[in-house]
């Protein structure tokens, strides 16, 4: 009868634990929606498109410029221009392929707070720390001075800026991890919300998804574009995947909760 009510009690935890993680996999459109017409990498037509297509999120890049504004892009250097060398009134006169010009984080910003969608900013690896931090902290002023703290989570590769986002960052912010290199509980204990890892990581590793989990962390998986590889992620439970196929990774769950 002990054994039995023993074995009730772990049946119903691991459930429950389960169902803690059964939660659906979520969808980040890379750089917005811009394998569209009229849309583009990082452009705001591309933000408003991954809106309205309902992804959960939508990731896009920033750089600080040489005299220190804050531009959306991919390209350290775009057009023939470098941008952390460039002034942001030369960025401005940049077009993108949809013939927007180079978005400011501002001008993104504004165009979020008409808009559901959640913000994953990544913030680009410059060649100083120093850059980082002041990047960083412009970053996090503008997103409170604007009304989106609790829309917005950050994302790079770089250590310096991933722990100064941890720092300077309210409490509570998601702040992940880009570069694959460190496992869960040292991301744990820098103060990260979990990994932003490529999918071939988790392929080498999929018992880190677990062990996020375990720690309270979550997975994001980038930049996922083959149906294979989403399947595979869905099925390991991976909290969000990032990809430039918003539309077919809908699908794709949609399927797998049929
Ligand atoms: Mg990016």
């Amino acid at each position: 009868m002990r054994t039995n009510i023993l074995l009730l009690a772990a049946l119903l935890l691991s459930a429950f634990a389960g169902g803690l993680h059964a939660q659906q996999t979520q969808v980040v459109a890379h750089r917005g929606f811009w394998q569209t017409p009229s849309s583009a990498q990082n452009s705001l037509a591309a933000l408003a498109k991954a809106d309205s297509i309902g992804c959960y999120a939508s990731e896009f890049d920033v750089w600080l410029t040489a005299d220190g504004q804050l531009v959306v892009n991919h390209d350290g250097t775009f057009r023939g221009v470098t941008v952390q060398d460039a002034t942001a009134a030369v960025c401005a006169a940049i077009r993108l392929d949809n013939g927007e010009a180079m978005p400011t984080l501002r001008q993104y910003l504004q165009k979020a707070q008409t808009l559901h969608t959640r913000l994953v900013l990544e913030l680009k690896a410059h060649r100083t720390p120093e850059q980082e931090t002041r990047a960083v902290q412009g970053i996090v002023d503008m997103v409170k001075e604007m009304g989106l703290e609790k829309r917005v989570e950050y994302i790079s590769f770089s250590r310096h800026a991933t722990l100064a986002f941890v720092r300077l960052a309210p409490k509570g912010t998601p702040v992940y991890y880009l570069n694959g290199d460190v496992a869960p509980q040292e991301l744990k204990e820098w103060g990260c919300a979990g990994p932003d890892y490529h999918v071939s990581v988790f392929r080498r590793h999929p018992e880190w998804i677990e062990e996020c989990h375990r720690l309270g962390m979550k997975v994001n998986a980038w930049t996922v574009d083959k149906a294979e590889d989403m399947e595979w992620l869905i099925r390991h439970q991976a909290d969000f995947i990032t990809t430039n196929q918003p539309v077919l990774l809908q699908q794709i769950i949609k399927e797998s909760h049929k």
